[in-house]
């Protein structure tokens, strides 16, 4: 069955106990089953820095469908490109977050994302980044690198050359 198959059959199970327009949030270990993967592989790539699920009071971890897609990613570029976890970040990484967020050169200027680093934004950034208070799992930059798909289409769009 495909990711998609698979989303909608869940959706429609969990649909029932769930409010109107509330996501949908998946447990890890449906996810982990879902990708056929070990829980413990999706608690190393939270730890890597690659995703942000949300966590309950009792630090439950739960996914939504856009996590699930960007785990899909994450694990197209490790099991067909051979990239590992360190390659995976560097991807992730070269999204400029100042050109999506306009920031100021004063705001580049105090930023480690802007300034030097090989982890994305939503890990280099720092109490002095302008985002620092930002939930990075809400923010466009984390949610435009959802899918593989869409990667090269978001460099050729953010990334000016001449910086
Ligand atoms: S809010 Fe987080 S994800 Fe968004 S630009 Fe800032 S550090 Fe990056």
């Amino acid at each position: 069955m495909s990711l998609r198959g698979f989303l909608n059959m869940i959706h429609f199970i969990l649909k029932g106990e769930m409010k109107a327009k509330e996501p949908i949030l998946y447990p890890i270990g449906l996810v982990a089953k879902m990708f056929g993967i070990s829980v413990a592989t999706l608690r190393l790539y939270e730890s890597e820095g690659l995703i942000l699920p949300q966590k309950s009071q009792g630090q439950h971890r739960s996914f939504t469908e856009e996590d699930i897609k960007r785990i899909a990613c994450i694990r197209s570029m490790i099991t067909e490109k051979g990239l590992n976890l360190a390659g995976v970040r560097m991807v992730f990484s070269a999204l400029p977050c100042w050109n999506i967020k306009n920031c100021s050169q004063e705001e580049r200027a105090s930023c480690p994302a802007y300034l030097d680093s090989h982890d994305p934004c939503w890990v280099a950034k720092s109490a002095e980044s302008v985002c620092a208070t930002e939930d990075c799992s809400k923010c466009p930059v984390y949610l435009e690198l959802s899918e593989c798909h869409t990667i090269k289409h978001i460099l050729k769009k953010y990334w000016n050359p001449a910086e």
